[in-house]
């Protein structure tokens, strides 16, 4: 093509495209962009009169909207895949439940080690007790050796020796007790430890495999939506915001084409006065059933 050629080619684009971007003042959707598409017929005709070409450039704008339209839904139809992908990762179950197991051995751990606490301090006391009997009866003992024969001095200390031998008895049966207790929370204290770190590791593993995954579904994510923000670019402005808001309206699909006489998103069918209005309105209308945008090809 001559560069002259290309240049006139370009303002035509241009032109055709300032036109569909002109938008109308109505607030219906469809209108808005029925207007424009009038808009730039009207613009294309003063085209067409002065140079000839101006339908065809405004056909091409036109076609060009719509299949941008079209690459924009498939754009957000793969992000949103990769977001459903990077939620539904079995990972992100695996470290939730880790978590929650880990927490609940922790408070075991809190209440096993409060056990053994409470059981080392009554270890201390019984042995506490022990000792100062035992320091008694050898004082009992010294005095029955120092008596030296006089009986009731002898007599009384014997009781006294009874009476601490009895008593360190069952301090010892006591010790015993403790002992096998402290014993047998050492175990419940080595399980719960090991079961800690299996949980860990349980977590750490998932956790490494979600990064992994997830940052090349997250790469994924960003490379979509920065191919989603340049197609974006090309759209007309008043069709973009049409896009947007049937697009949260309808929480995904917001484009469907027409297929016969029925909508291809809802598969409702439309009939008489209504399926003549929307074929009016071509290249772009709206669903009476479920108010997605229409291509009408
Ligand atoms: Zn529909």
């Amino acid at each position: 093509m001559r560069p002259g050629a290309a240049r006139v080619k370009r303002r035509r684009g241009r032109a055709a495209r300032r036109g569909l971007a002109q938008a109308g003042r109505r607030p219906d959707v469809a209108r808005t962009w029925e207007t424009d598409l009038r808009a730039a017929r009207g613009y294309g005709g003063a085209l067409r009169r002065r140079r000839g070409s101006g339908e065809r450039a405004f056909m091409q704008a036109r076609q060009e909207g719509l299949a941008a339209l079209l690459r924009l839904q498939q754009a957000d139809m793969d992000i949103a895949r990769v977001r459903r992908e990077l939620a539904g990762l079995p990972q992100r179950r695996v470290i939730v439940e880790a978590r929650e197991k880990r927490r609940a051995i922790e408070q075991k751990r809190e209440k096993v080690a409060a056990l053994k606490e409470d059981a080392e301090r009554k270890l201390a006391g019984v042995g506490e007790e022990d000792a100062l009997l035992a320091g008694k009866q050898r004082a009992a003992q010294e005095a029955i050796d120092a008596a030296k024969g006089d009986y009731r001095s002898v007599e009384a200390r014997t009781k006294e020796m009874n009476g601490f031998a009895k008593r360190r008895a069952t301090l010892e049966a006591e010790l015993d007790r403790l002992g096998a207790e402290l014993a047998r929370i050492g175990e419940v204290e080595a399980q719960v430890a090991s079961a800690l770190v299996a949980v860990q590791r349980q977590e750490d593993e998932a956790t490494a495999a979600f990064q992994e995954q997830g940052g090349a579904l997250k790469n994924d994510e960003a490379r979509g939506m920065a191919e989603r923000a340049r197609i974006a670019e090309t759209l007309p402005a008043d069709l973009l915001e049409a896009y947007e808001k049937t697009a949260a309206r309808t929480g995904g699909v917001a484009v469907a084409l027409l297929q016969g006489n029925a909508c291809g998103a809802c598969r409702a069918t439309i009939e008489g006065g209504r399926l003549i209005d929307l074929k009016a309105s071509a290249p772009l209308g709206v669903c009476p059933a479920c108010k997605r945008l229409l291509v009408i090809v």
